[in-house]
């Protein structure tokens, strides 16, 4: 039961106090970004005003479409404010907990201003324009500031000024733009005076919210620079830990990406174009909204997909039969994050060797990673259907049994996730290889003809 004052599940309520808003407070709204240090919108917020209230919203619009309610993610994001309500009680503050649809309690809060960091995401969009528009029709200021990237939307642009459709020519550009100016820290901590004092409030619980403990790791918040070092060499090999796992820290802003740059410039070229790629992304879906439902290339639109539901539910559970696809799947299902190059290997087999249209899997995804971004994994799943904006044309369809031989040489990553793959027990392959190869190339080659 929730109504914009509480929410009440099995007995247990959790009650929204709105008493501490007033026109003499500013507020600074945590989202992505669930740090205090080097944090762009809190060091304005801060700058700027007395008496700053840290608030988090848990957002009843997202967390009430979210199926599965031991979803890894919620508890990250309560890990995360569980850290930041103890450093804030240092500083003689309080993190304000609100649950609910932000601009309904926005019509509740009264404030001077309220400061927040840019999200991008299209959902993210409406819903600050409408709470910007709530805010200032009652005389306060709604501030965004760039924190989740080094460039958005408009600041990494082709001479003439339109945005960037390939991802090379974009980085080139961005690398050109770059200066030390942008990888500057936000000195927060100059200011945490100016946060509204405060005794110690009462926590929300995950029961509180309607969810319950997962049995998922969580990746620890360290940034690993022995594995940046050696990132070029180490990170197409998904049975040893040769990438950073960042990335949920980099979605929830618990690590700020300004520091990680200034890593990864020091330490490895490679380790910056994955970053580089993470804005490309970013930028593609603020100039190009309509990849939140269509393809980038609109004609691939045309593509007459199979959608057979049994074979995307043997896809789900790893039960494909071709081992680095099934690898894949069980490592998503059981941890919430699976190696970049399984992506690119299951999201290929899914689109190509079944037919199944990429937003099938691309929702599979959103329901199931950790790390889970809109952004790239729209960018990843076209990338790999060839929808996308990607210059690798759609001909080029993984071999999967070729990408383990390659990257997977001993089959020890096959081995830890499928130990039954040499045996009778292991499932037949829904699909011969070359024959689907053939079945896709002919798909793709019709719609585009
Ligand atoms: P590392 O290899 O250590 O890279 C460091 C960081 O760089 C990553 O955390 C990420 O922020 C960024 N990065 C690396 N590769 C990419 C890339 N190809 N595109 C964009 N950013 C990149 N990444 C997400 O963050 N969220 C997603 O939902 C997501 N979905 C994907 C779906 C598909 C089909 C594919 C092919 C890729 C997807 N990626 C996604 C990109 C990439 O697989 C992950 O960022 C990476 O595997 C995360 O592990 P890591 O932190 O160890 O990455």
């Amino acid at each position: 039961m929730y109504n914009d004052e509480n929410i009440s599940v099995g007995g247990i309520t959790w009650e929204n106090d709105f008493s501490p808003f007033t026109k003499d407070n500013s507020v600074f709204w945590f989202r992505r970004d669930l740090r205090l240090s080097d944090n762009a919108g809190l060091y304005h917020a801060l700058k700027s005003n007395k008496n700053v209230i840290p608030l988090f919203i848990f957002d009843s619009q997202i967390l009430e479409s979210l199926e599965d309610k031991t979803d890894a993610r919620v508890v990250f994001i309560l890990n995360s404010l569980e850290v930041m309500k103890q450093e804030l009680e240092l500083q003689g503050t309080a993190l304000r907990v609100l649950y609910g649809d932000p601009v309904m309690l926005y019509k509740k809060i009264k404030t001077k201003s309220v400061y927040t960091n840019e999200d991008y995401e299209p959902y993210a969009r409406r819903r600050d324009k409408a709470v910007n528009d709530i805010i200032t029709s009652n005389g306060g200021m709604f501030k965004t500031f760039k924190d989740h990237v080094i460039f958005s939307r408009g600041e990494v642009l082709k001479d003439d000024g339109s945005p960037y459709t390939i991802f090379t020519p974009y980085s080139r550009k961005w690398l050109a733009t770059m200066k030390n100016f942008f990888l500057k820290s936000y000195p927060t901590e100059k200011y945490f005076s100016n946060f509204l004092n405060s005794t110690p409030l009462p926590f929300p619980t995950l029961q509180h919210i309607g969810f319950a403990e997962t049995q998922v790791e969580q990746p620890e918040r360290v940034i690993k620079k022995s594995v940046i070092k050696t990132y070029d060499k180490t990170r197409n090999f998904p049975a040893s830990e040769g990438t950073s796992r960042i990335g949920v820290h980099l979605r929830f802003g618990t690590v700020s990406i300004r520091k990680l740059v200034r890593i990864a410039i020091k330490e490895n070229q490679t380790y910056l174009k994955e970053l580089i790629w993470r804005e490309f992304y970013q930028m593609i879906l603020w100039h190009y909204p309509n990849v939140e439902n269509g393809s980038f290339k609109p004609a691939y639109e045309k593509i007459q997909w199979r959608n057979n539901i049994e074979e995307f539910d043997a896809w789900c559970m790893g039960q494909t039969g071709y081992p680095m696809v099934d690898a894949g799947m069980r490592e998503l299902n059981a941890t919430g994050y699976m190696h970049n190059r399984v992506r690119m290997v299951v999201a290929s087999f899914m689109t190509k060797h079944l037919l199944i249209d990429w937003r099938w899997g691309e929702a599979y995804f959103a329901k199931k990673l950790l790390d889970y971004d809109f952004a790239s994994n729209n960018g990843g799943w076209q990338w790999a259907a060839g929808t996308g904006c990607d210059a690798a044309p759609y001909f080029r369809v993984f071999n999967p049994a070729l990408q383990a031989q390659k990257f997977d040489k001993a089959l020890e990553y096959v081995r830890r996730w499928v130990p039954e793959f040499d045996t009778k027990d292991y499932v037949r392959p829904l699909v011969e290889h070359s024959f689907a190869r053939n079945r896709a190339l002919a798909a793709y080659g019709e719609a585009l003809n």
